[in-house]
């Protein structure tokens, strides 16, 4: 049986960061990506641009240059994707782990292509999989959409954007600037708090001059494929649509951490159970690093803030090993 110290699930910003370390510290590993190299950054929207100045999103203290001082996804993907080759990191892209099992003291991690052994295993699988879902009649049509890629798709359409957070609020300012007709529909009665402070004036006077419609403290009831049944303050709403963009967010697979023996709050947040001074969980050997650490609170962590948990983790391992090198 092949064995390894470390296996990482997941091959984002942070996942790559864990393999970095791991290389570093001369322990065995392997990263299993689902997809391409950072694969969440490739599916986020073409022209986004990241809150987080160049230098914050760095990992290990490799320079992150960036035409301005925030980088957009393109850069984004170059950085990373140069530091996976160039460190020659030992990465197996769209190969998705379906299980971790743990039998003694040793993990059997399936895919569809191989199950693997290891003695510690990192889940850094983010949550850009699974999108809070409306539950609405005709959410299932084809012109509904929980991920925004590219305005140009929705020029001279009628566009719903459901959601008041950043990603709906860039998606419905980039979609009006590129001849879309937008209308916003919001569960709350305002545009976000947490959005973005040079983005948030922009909207608010999009919708005050009329360009973009908004209803406030308002939902979808139905999803037609010419028109969307909308539940408003003022009655009910019929609102002709051509596309929907449902940005209402985005949630981490719980039942795959449940199913590797991981807790989790019994509250709406659902916090994964981790020890933060060393990253495991109540499943010894099993660890918990980047943005899923949140929970339901997805906005918790970003990558700045957790990209330490590589460091975290491995001192933590080298540390079970006996190994100086923990220091
Ligand atoms: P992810 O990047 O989501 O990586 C998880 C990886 O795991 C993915 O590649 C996925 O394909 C893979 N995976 C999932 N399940 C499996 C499986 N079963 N088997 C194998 N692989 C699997 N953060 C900032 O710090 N600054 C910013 O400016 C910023 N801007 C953002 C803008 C947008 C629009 C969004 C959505 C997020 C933004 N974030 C920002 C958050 C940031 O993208 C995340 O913090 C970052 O992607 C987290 O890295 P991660 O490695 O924890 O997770």
């Amino acid at each position: 049986m092949a064995m390894t110290d470390l296996i990482i699930i997941g091959g984002g910003p942070i996942g790559i960061a864990c393999g970095l370390e791991a290389k570093k510290k001369g322990i065995s590993y392997r990263i299993l990506e689902k997809g391409p190299i950072v694969n969440s950054l490739f599916n986020y929207p073409v022209n986004m641009q990241f809150f987080s100045s160049s230098e914050r999103l760095e990992i290990d203290g490799i320079p992150f240059i960036s035409n301005e001082a925030k980088p957009k996804r393109n850069e984004a993907l170059e950085y990373y994707r140069r530091i996976v080759t160039s460190n020659e990191l030992n990465i197996q892209l769209f190969e998705r782990v379906s299980e971790v099992q743990k039998d003694g003291d040793i993990f059997a991690i399936s895919t569809p292509k191989a199950t693997y052994h290891a003695r510690n295993v990192i889940i850094a699988t983010g949550f850009y999989d699974l999108p809070n879902t409306l539950d609405v009649p005709g959410e299932d049509l084809p012109k509904v959409s929980h991920y925004y890629k590219d305005p140009h798709f929705y020029a001279s359409q009628k566009l719903a954007v459901v959601g008041a957070s950043n990603s709906a609020v860039d998606a419905a300012l980039e979609c009006w600037r590129k001849g879309a007709e937008v209308t916003m529909i919001v569960r709350g009665p305002e545009i976000g708090r947490r959005v973005k402070y040079w983005v948030r004036p922009d909207i608010l006077n999009r919708i005050e001059e009329g360009s973009i419609r908004a209803y406030f403290n308002s939902s979808i009831q139905e999803i037609s494929p010419e028109q969307l049944v909308l539940d408003t303050p003022e009655g009910t709403v019929m609102l002709p649509n051509d596309f929907v963009l449902a940005l209402t967010g985005y949630q981490p697979n719980f039942d795959f951490l449940k199913a590797a023996g991981i807790e989790l709050s019994e509250d709406e947040k659902k916090r994964p159970q981790y020890n933060p001074e060393t990253m495991q969980t109540n499943v010894p050997g099993l660890y918990l690093a980047g943005v899923i650490c949140g929970g339901m609170e997805t906005h918790k962590w970003f990558i700045e803030n957790s990209r330490e948990h590589a460091q975290i983790i491995l001192r933590d391992i080298l540390s079970k090993k006996g190994n100086p090198k923990a220091a």
